[in-house]
């Protein structure tokens, strides 16, 4: 029996305008070989006992007698008739490329981003909304002495970040910005910041931050996430890894194979690349904030042992799963700390020296106890 898609083909290439039938053998050169396969067994049959290449199946595009039987992925790129919408398609998306290039704050990086902010507060938003929706039984009040020291850590680090001359404003003014700190004695180390500005900190990983320098290190990596729009810049490239897949498809007909090569070659190394570029910005916008940069190196030290504990409990910890390794974040850490520090001397420090004391001791609890309180 044939498939449906093979008996919906042709009806499917009848009525498909030019410019897909120019582009259809891009991506289905597998299928027009298996079509051409389909049709010539089932002549084999009919014709058994005649000519048996009387009636045989040869199909023709654009009457050019061409047999497509043998035809690869790089025939279809170099036949002529395809060039046009090749040039086509190369040179608009390069225009859109390049014309779409922007600058990330501080580490100066130039990525593609296309996806409006717009978007990228919509689904900061419906995320918002779920993960509230969630945590809400274990939110503690705005009021209480935990939820305001975390408060006033982030707005250090949100007024530093407006002083970077690099950074994006229109980024962090007017937003809502919302901090819940989730005291959960079940919930894994976490913290992170959505686009819109809410910020979610759980009690567990207050344990491992240990002081203020430390709540700012997590901090400030997690809005360093929101200042270069790494939400934006992911999207941005779902369409590329979606081409690339498909290209991969036509030409390995194996989807698994697909997925370990763009999961492996390009979605990792990319997320890889934007955690480290928010380990960097993280470190120079809380040195410009006058937390101790040297203590950001304790932390994700402290973070490497605490994963190492629970891994060896069978657990992993998902604040680190799409981190790079320890040693190289400690590592890039220790390199950065001169740049880091000079900002942090040359920052007005002494002004806030004694302005969050007086509640660190709440931080102590290792976070293997239950919670907080
Ligand atoms: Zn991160």
């Amino acid at each position: 029996m044939l498939s449906p898609f093979i008996t919906t083909l042709p009806r499917a290439t009848s009525t498909t305008p030019i410019i897909s039938r120019s582009l259809l053998p891009l991506f289905s050169s597998k299928v027009l070989r298996f079509k051409h396969y389909q049709r010539r067994s089932s002549s084999y049959k009919q014709n058994r006992y005649q000519n048996p290449y009387q009636n045989q199946y040869t199909y023709k595009r654009f009457n050019n007698n061409h047999d497509h039987s043998n035809s690869t992925i790089w025939d279809s790129i170099t036949d002529p008739a395809n060039r046009k919408v090749l040039y086509f398609i190369l040179g608009g998306g390069s225009l859109f490329y390049v014309t779409h290039l922007k600058e990330a704050p501080v580490s100066r990086r130039r990525r593609f981003i296309w996806i409006p902010r717009s978007i990228e507060l919509m689904l900061g938003e419906y995320s918002y909304e779920s993960i509230l929706e969630e945590t809400k039984q274990n939110i503690l009040s705005q009021r209480h002495p935990v939820s305001r020291k975390v408060e006033r850590i982030f707005a250090k680090i949100v007024e530093a970040a407006q002083r970077d001359p690099t950074v994006d404003k229109t980024l962090i003014k007017g937003l809502d910005w919302k901090i819940h700190v989730v005291d959960d004695p079940n919930a894994p180390p976490n913290a992170f910041v959505l686009p819109g500005g809410k910020v979610f900190v759980f009690s567990s990983i207050l344990g491992i931050c240990q002081n203020d320098d430390g709540i700012a290190t997590v901090l400030s990596h997690e809005f360093a996430h929101q200042l270069a729009r790494h939400t934006s810049e992911s999207l941005s490239k779902a369409p590329f890894y979606i081409m690339v897949s498909m290209l991969l498809y036509a030409i390995t007909g194996v989807q698994g194979i697909n997925n370990l090569l763009t999961d492996g070659l390009l979605k990792m190394p990319a997320s890889r690349q934007m955690e480290t570029e928010a380990d960097y910005i993280g470190l120079m916008v809380m040195s410009r904030a006058c937390f101790n940069p040297s203590e950001s190196v304790k932390v994700w030290q402290r973070m490497a042992a605490y994963e190492k504990k629970v891994m060896g409990q069978g657990a992993s910890l998902e604040f680190l799963s799409t981190h790079p390794a320890s040693e190289r974040r400690i590592q890039n850490m220790t390199n950065w700390l001169g740049k880091a520090n000079s900002l942090y001397e040359q920052s007005d420090c002494h002004a806030y020296s004694s302005y969050l004391g007086g509640l660190q001791d709440v931080f102590f609890n290792p976070p293997s106890s239950s919670g907080l309180f």
